[in-house]
This record gives structure tokens, C-alpha cells and sequence, in this order.
């Protein structure tokens, strides 16, 4: 396969840090190009940057010359990853789609557009046809596809057996968020260190609305929304990398614990056989031992992109409970993201210029 010439928008922030080494050795995308804001353009990467991962800085992009994210400063690559601040994704992301070049991002704002899809590889890629309804070029070359939140990813992904075999009638979660998914420096140590901080602004919303776009189904060029209640609570908990949630559901079929457990263990993602570069062997990893999972020791798993979920139980109250757990800016932010630009690429939707 011909190596497809990337750009990252965001670079020097936390997602787009995570874009930089994921990337670094993938078999398939090479990075050329680096955006992010006035502060930042005209500088070479190292020295824009704060890096903040734990492997060193590699040295392909050490001395890119970080430029404005304008679309014409962009002209060679064959896509884009966006990792943008919600606050100047939407013009910024409409903009290259207008000037042709797909943007894959992670960033809110067109998430719940209808003709973006918001996708989960696993769950819902037959959801990127709605690719061919965006018209922000007459001949379909530029488009916009989006991930879900770091906390709807491992919800949706462990509600999504369950949905298929059951249906599903209400669902209540309580997450318990890395620091890392308020980005950097995201919140002051004062606040967070020996603390649990019980609200995150905007979260809860996302929360409720993301799960039932990506649960819904394709029909004539639209999704329909799954169709049940979700009641979130989101809170900032002192750990550095991966999002534990408490899950209770209802189900509509009633099913003993059993059958919901051969249901998450049995699970085949339907994009198991396409062997794509990061997508996970075990995508839902379903554990024995009722101390895990723990963002600590699991977060990593399957390359950080597996949700791992414990403590399968009878609820007291509704029918299911359980523990679900994702590496929040692997799975829930760019390992996502570049999952999706893998299978763009294996239905076509990609192309190298
Ligand atoms: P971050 O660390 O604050 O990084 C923000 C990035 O946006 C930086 O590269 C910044 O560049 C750039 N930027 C800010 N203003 C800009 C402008 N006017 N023009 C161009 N670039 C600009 O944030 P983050 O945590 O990486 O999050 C990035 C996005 O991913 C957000 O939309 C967030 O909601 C989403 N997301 C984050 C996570 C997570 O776990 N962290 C998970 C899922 C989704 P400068 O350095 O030059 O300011």
C-alpha cells in the first residue's frame, strides 16, 4: 500500500501529542505536516511543544516548522487528524473539507451533525455511507468523520451486545475521568491531587446524546437514533490516563446474568476479519477477577485500545451492573481517530493523492 502523506491540526496539544506517537511507526500513514495556533506556527515542533508523553519525541517531526491551520498551508497531504480545541474546530475542520481534504477528528463540534458520521469501527462502520451526504465540495472530495467522547466510547461499546441481543430500556452511569481528558495543563493540582471534583462541564451531555447516535440505524441516507434514556454523571478523579464507569442498565428483554455475560464474551466485532493496523484483538475484554478493571493496570491493554469491563452483577435496582474502562486519549481520543482513517481507507473512502 502507497504510504498516505497526514497532517495533524492540534499538534502540540495533549490529542494531537498522542496523534504524533501513534503514528510515529504506522505501516500505512506518515506524517508531514503540523498545525496548531498562532502561538505556535512558524516555531519547529520542539520547541512548541511541552511533550508530555512518556516515550521521547520522535525525531521525524522534532523539526517540522509548525504552520497556521489554514487549508492552503495543507496542500500536499492526503488528509488531515484534528485534535483542535472545540473553540475553533468548526471553522477551522469546515474549512479544509471545503478545500478537499477529509478531516478525521476528535473534536465535538460535528459530531452531532446528520451527515457526519460519529463512529466506533466495532459498533457502527457501516455509518461512514453518511459520508456521501456531507456537500462541502461539489465533487465529494473533502469530509469530515468524528470519534465519540472518551467516556461514550467504552459505554457504547459495552452496551452494544447487549443492545443487539436484548435491547436495551434505560441505562445510569457514573464516570470516573483521568485528568489527561482535560487536556494540558488541563486542571490545576490544587484541585485534583487527593480529590474527586464531582462535575465536568459539558460532559454529561455528550454522555446521554453520543451513545444513541452511534447505537442507531442507517436508513436512506440518515440515522435513526436508538431510542432510550441514559442518565450520566460525570466527575475528574487523580489519575493520570483511562476513564473507569459505573454502568447500571435496564434491559428489555429480561436475561439472567449469564446470558448477558456469553453476550459481552462472545461478542465479534464486525470489523474482526479486516486485520486493520490498531485495531484491538479483543476490542471487549470481559474480567473474572472483581478488583479489575483498573485504569492503572488495564489502561494499556491491547495496545490501549481494548474497553475492559468487571463485576458483571444483578442489579438491586434495574436489571445489570457493571465496571467498564478505556484508555481515554488512546481509544476515546486519537488510537479512535486513526482506527477510523484505517477502515476509511479499506472501504475506499481514503485515497493517497
Ligand atoms: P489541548 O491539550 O488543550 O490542545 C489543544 C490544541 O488546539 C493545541 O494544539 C492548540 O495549539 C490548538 N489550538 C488552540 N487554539 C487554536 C487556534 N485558534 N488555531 C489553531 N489551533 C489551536 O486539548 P486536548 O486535550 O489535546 O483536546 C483536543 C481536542 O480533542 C478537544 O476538542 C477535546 O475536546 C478533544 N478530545 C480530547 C480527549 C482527551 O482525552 N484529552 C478525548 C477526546 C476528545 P497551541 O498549543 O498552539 O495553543
Amino acid at each position: 500500500m502507497n504510504s498516505f502523506k497526514v497532517g495533524i491540526l492540534g499538534a502540540t496539544g495533549a490529542v494531537g501529542q498522542k496523534f504524533i506517537r501513534l503514528l510515529d511507526q504506522h505501516p500505512w500513514f506518515t506524517i508531514t505536516a503540523l498545525g496548531a495556533s498562532t502561538r505556535s506556527a512558524g516555531k519547529q515542533y520542539k520547541e512548541a511543544s511541552n511533550w508530555i508523553e512518556n516515550t521521547p519525541m520522535p525525531e521525524r517531526v522534532k523539526n517540522i516548522t509548525v504552520l497556521e491551520c489554514r487549508s492552503e498551508k495543507f496542500q500536499e497531504v492526503d488528509f488531515v487528524f484534528s485534535g483542535l480545541d472545540s473553540s475553533v474546530a468548526t471553522d477551522i475542520e469546515a474549512d479544509f473539507a471545503k478545500a478537499g481534504i477529509p478531516v478525521i477528528s476528535n473534536a465535538k463540534n460535528y459530531r452531532t451533525d446528520p451527515s457526519v458520521p460519529l463512529l466506533i469501527p466495532e459498533v457502527n462502520p457501516d455509518h461512514i455511507e453518511l459520508i456521501n451526504e456531507q456537500r462541502f465540495t461539489d465533487d465529494g472530495s473533502g469530509w469530515i468523520v468524528t470519534n465519540p467522547n472518551c467516556v461514550a466510547v467504552p459505554l457504547t461499546t459495552s452496551l452494544k451486545p447487549l443492545h443487539d441481543a436484548f435491547g436495551i430500556e434505560s441505562v445510569v452511569v457514573t464516570s470516573m475521568q483521568a485528568i489527561s481528558g482535560a487536556g494540558y495543563p488541563g486542571v490545576p493540582s490544587l484541585d485534583i491531587m487527593g480529590n474527586v471534583i464531582p462535575f465536568i462541564g459539558g460532559e454529561e451531555s455528550k454522555i446521554r446524546q453520543e451513545p444513541l447516535k452511534l447505537l442507531g440505524k442507517l436508513h436512506n441516507g440518515a440515522v435513526r437514533y436508538a431510542d432510550f434514556p441514559v442518565q450520566a454523571t460525570a466527575t475528574r478523579v487523580p489519575v493520570i490516563n483511562g476513564h473507569l464507569l459505573s454502568v447500571t442498565v435496564s434491559l428489555k428483554q429480561k436475561a439472567g446474568l449469564t446470558k448477558v455475560r456469553e453476550m459481552m464474551e462472545n461478542w465479534k466485532s464486525p470489523i474482526h476479519d479486516l486485520n486493520l493496523p490498531s485495531a484491538p484483538k479483543f476490542p471487549l475484554k470481559v474480567h473474572d477477577d472483581p478488583r479489575h478493571p483498573q485504569p492503572r493496570i488495564h489502561a494499556d491493554s491491547d495496545g490501549g485500545m481494548q474497553t475492559a469491563v468487571g463485576r458483571i452483577r444483578q442489579a438491586h435496582v434495574m436489571d445489570v451492573s457493571y465496571i467498564a474502562m478505556a484508555h481515554n486519549t488512546v481509544r476515546g481520543a486519537a488510537g479512535g481517530a486513526i482506527l477510523n482513517a484505517e477502515l476509511l481507507v479499506q472501504k475506499g473512502f481514503l485515497k493517497v493523492k
